[in-house]
């Protein structure tokens, strides 16, 4: 028998609970239910800090029923199947559940196997990922000697985009500190052409570059890790070229290098969730096809998609859901009151709390266009140019973020 929500919600992560939270609210007599197969939910953003040994791992970690909202109805299963024209979701358990609307939000999948041999050497020995175990990361940078750090990234869209550059430059600052940087050569390769797209924080972040001797090269696209010879391997894009030129070992292989490494962090590569990939709500992509502005399904429009899974072009971050989850919210409740859509649309906004050191931060907040948009509020925090690094915003980053997550924006209040 099938089992009917007003609301059906795909994913009890940042966006999931959010937008139920904020629902329920608004009208606690809403019948909305959550599919979440899941035991924990984690508060990711802290774990670049993990990361550098500066945050408890343990502090980022919840269990699932402490943040699910009272009157949400939790489905822990998987969701498998999509039935669009039935308004039906099926579960891995083999159970129905149909909808009035849906909203899906079941994040991105981490995908190593997109890079050969990146499966095998994963969390393992000198390779390690904030994005996996940061705590491995702190074991890795701690008890670094010196060496080749290399820091890279895949080509596929990650959640974070800015995470792989933050554990760095907090790295660069721990290896000054103990002594480690002088005999150390810090690289950092990337398919990309530019250290970042917002031409205010570029600047910023160069200076950090700078300030930790770092070895900058463009036009690397990851394709192999080699494990036990210590090399990641690189397709060359023709827009290869390099900043702060350092000796390194590097292999020439036809049009492939490879970087002899001491240690290595990495963004593993990321897509959609393949459940998600396979389904009809798909773009060619595999991300959850909606309009850029209004949060709704292409095709169908009782179906909203948010966060990592949606194929929007902006950073995927918990920043740009806390704009996205009013829209979704109010597109759903006018469409219910056969009311016409929202005049207001999410225009992209995302942010990246750059961490340029231990004590210091630089907030990076743009919309679809790259445009450099920060929040008013933060003159009350007293920064006035938060493209700056500002030791104020390393105490939002580290204590007040976490804390309004956990205490507001898990609970459906704006923040
Ligand atoms: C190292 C790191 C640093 C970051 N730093 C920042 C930062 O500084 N600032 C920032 O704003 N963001 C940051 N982020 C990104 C941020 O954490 C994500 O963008 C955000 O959590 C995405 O929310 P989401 O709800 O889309 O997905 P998630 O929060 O990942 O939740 C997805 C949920 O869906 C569930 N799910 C999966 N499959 C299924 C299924 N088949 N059926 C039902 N449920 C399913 C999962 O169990 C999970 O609970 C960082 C992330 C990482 C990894």
């Amino acid at each position: 028998m099938a089992n009917k929500s007003d609301v059906l919600i795909i994913g009890g992560g940042t966006a999931g609970i959010m937008v139920a939270a904020r629902m329920l609210k608004e009208d606690p007599n809403l019948s909305v239910s959550i599919i979440e197969p899941a035991d924990s939910h984690y508060y990711q953003p802290a774990w670049t800090l993990v990361g550098a040994g500066t945050y408890n791992y343990e502090k980022t970690k919840r269990s699932m029923a402490s943040v699910m909202p009272k009157k949400v109805n939790w489905i822990k299963e998987y969701a498998d199947k999509f039935y669009p024209d039935e308004n039906k979701v099926t579960t891995s358990g083999g159970k129905e559940y149909t909808y009035d609307y849906l909203v899906v939000c079941p994040g991105i999948k981490i995908d190593p196997a997109l890079v050969e041999g990146l499966s095998e050497a994963m969390d393992k020995g000198v390779v390690c990922s904030n994005y996996t175990d940061p705590m491995h990361t702190w074991e890795v940078l701690k008890n670094f000697k010196g060496g080749t750090a290399l820091f890279t990234q895949p080509t596929t869209p990650i959640k974070c985009g800015g995470a792989p550059q933050k554990i760095m430059y907090l790295a660069g600052d721990l290896w000054r500190k103990n002594g480690v940087a002088k005999n150390t050569n810090i690289v950092f390769a990337t398919a990309g052409t530019i250290i970042f797209g917002v031409p205010e924080i570029a600047k910023t972040l160069m200076q950090v570059v700078d300030r930790n001797d770092i070895n900058l090269r463009f036009g690397y696209k990851l394709v192999a890790v080699d494990a036990r010879e210590q090399i990641a391997w690189y397709e060359m894009a023709p827009h290869e070229k390099e900043y702060n030129h350092k000796d390194i070992e590097v292999i020439t292989d036809g049009n492939r290098k490879g970087i002899k490494f001491d240690m290595m962090h990495l963004a593993p590569p990321q897509s959609a969730p393949d459940f998600i990939k396979t389904s009809p709500l798909a773009n060619e992509a595999g991300w959850v096809d909606v309009d850029h502005g209004t949060l709704q399904h292409n095709k169908y429009p009782n179906i909203f998609s948010l966060g990592d899974v949606a194929a929007l072009p902006t950073a995927k971050t918990g920043a740009a859901i806390r704009k996205q989850v009013p829209i979704v919210t109010e597109n759903i409740k006018r469409l219910m009151a056969n009311k016409p859509k929202y005049e207001k649309t999410y225009n992209g906004y995302s942010s990246c709390p750059l961490v340029t050191g231990y004590g210091k931060m630089a907030l990076a907040e743009f919309d679809y266009d790259n445009n450099f948009t920060p929040d008013p509020k933060l003159r009350q925090m007293l920064v006035f140019d938060s493209s700056k690094e500002h030791w104020r915003l390393w105490i939002l980053k580290k204590y007040m973020l976490p804390y309004l997550y956990w205490n507001k924006m898990m609970k459906g209040v704006d923040v």
